[in-house]
């Protein structure tokens, strides 16, 4: 698509958008801030780049945190069945059979409790690969998993490096797959770089050469449709607050391919019993013939923490996780459009760090600046919320059912306005990063 730099074209790309209505859905906070003039203030609602670590909330959300209330109070929690109906929803979202998904726990438990349970070093089957580019829980994870079987992760966990530091080469992941792998751990797409691994083929690839293989999809779920069940992943897990805007308490998402479904979970708990047995007080396990095997507790898998992606994720189905995709690949060119027109010469010099292409994309720009880090101050100071990952990179994610194009288009003004304005000179170079 041809874009074009005024703000114009930005108001028609919004009327010409099927997924508008969604907006008025959310809460959109107000904040006080500085006006594009960088000197008066006023209060504003704030533009939000940062729905890729904390979704906003939605009215849909809040009426089902209510409604789940209401069930707490007359008891029906466990017979309203909302908790199977989100993992219907969910199980649409990522492309897997419904029996396939369930919601529980959090994404780092899940992350244990699913390595736990495919990581079975035997003979010389003994390792595990990870990469260094993955959410740091990822790599504590599989190191403590290889600890748990009582081997040394200097020896069983094999960390792919990346060649530019910032993504991961697809051939080399491949070629760390050895007969000596057991279990290969990747990530939908980089939480830094955003750049998107294509599943299908590294699926194929493991399994190919006798590795199972899994994904935390943290970063895709609600924005990147998968088909997991049809490429054959064999597990993989997602939290429910980021693109999901499942709420601060959101539990997450699980999917185990039915070809596992006899396993004996890592983690086995009562609830994930087969209903009949959760009573036997026996060491051996009935396996449900799902993936209700890895429910985590009773606790983490119904009540106030489920309801909400309920509601969340029956938004994104109705609202068409395929519209979402082409919006966000269309907002996400069009910023990177800008940023290269506007943004790329002197004295701006920023620039895109995310690889361009669509199908190695995910939902967000990353944006590079040497002094990405004061320039978020502010553009927070501007009401513009980002997201920085030092060393240099803003994180920009426009949220297909929430952000407009004149926001992107005016995102784009207040990075340049920061530079202009010498804005990011005031604050502290040397402040220390408290996330
Ligand atoms: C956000 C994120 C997590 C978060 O894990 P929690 O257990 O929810 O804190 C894990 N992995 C990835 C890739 C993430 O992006």
């Amino acid at each position: 698509m041809e874009f074009k730099p005024g703000v114009d074209f930005a108001k028609k790309l919004d009327k010409e958008d099927p997924l508008s209505s969604y907006k008025k859905r959310f809460y959109i906070p107000e904040m006080e801030s500085l006006n594009m003039d960088g000197k008066t203030k006023s209060v504003k609602p704030i533009i939000y780049m940062d729905g890729n670590s904390l979704g906003l909330a939605s009215k849909d959300v809040e009426e089902e945190i209510k409604a789940e209330f209401e069930r707490w109070k007359n008891l029906s929690t466990r017979r309203s069945g909302i908790d199977k109906k989100a993992a219907e929803y969910q199980a649409k979202l990522v492309g897997a059979e419904p029996d396939e998904v369930i919601v529980t726990g959090g994404a780092s438990i899940n992350l244990h409790a699913l390595v736990s349970t495919f990581y079975k070093p035997k003979g010389k089957r003994t390792k595990i690969i990870g990469d260094e580019l993955n959410f740091s829980s990822d790599l504590y994870a599989l190191a403590g998993e290889v600890r748990l079987k009582g081997r040394d992760p200097e020896k069983d966990l094999i960390v792919v490096k990346s060649r530019d530091g910032r993504t991961i080469a697809e051939e080399d992941i491949i070629a760390a797959m050895s007969d000596e792998v057991s279990v290969c751990h990747l990530p939908s797409v980089y939480f830094v770089s955003g750049q998107l691994l294509d599943i299908k083929r590294l699926t194929k690839a493991a399994h190919d050469k006798g590795v199972i293989i899994g994904y935390d999809c943290c970063h895709s779920v609600g924005v990147i449709p998968h088909k997991f069940h049809e490429w054959g992943v064999d597990y993989a897990l997602w939290c429910n607050y980021k693109y999901m805007n499942g709420s601060t308490g959101a539990i997450a998402g699980l999917y185990v391919h039915r070809s596992h479904f006899k396993e004996t979970p890592g983690l086995p708990t009562w609830w994930g019993n087969s209903p009949g047995n959760r009573f036997d007080f026996k060491a051996e396990w009935t396996p449900t013939g799902n993936a209700a095997s890895w429910h985590l507790g009773s606790n983490l898998s119904i009540g106030f923490g489920v309801s909400p992606v309920y509601a969340s994720s029956k938004m994104i189905v109705d609202a068409g996780l395929d519209k979402i995709r082409e919006k966000s690949l269309k907002a996400t060119d069009y910023m990177m459009f800008l940023i290269d027109e506007l943004l790329s010469k002197k004295p701006y010099n920023y620039s895109v760090g995310n690889p361009r292409e669509a199908e190695k994309r995910g939902g967000h720009v990353a944006c590079e600046h040497v002094e990405a880090r004061r320039i978020c101050e502010a553009l927070t100071a501007r009401g513009v919320l980002p997201d920085f990952r030092p060393p240099t990179t803003i994180r920009l994610s426009p949220i297909p059912l929430y952000t407009t194009y004149q926001e992107i288009w005016e995102v784009i003004q207040h990075l340049k306005a920061v530079i202009d304005n010498k804005e990011y000179m005031k604050f502290d170079a040397n402040k220390k990063e408290s996330y």
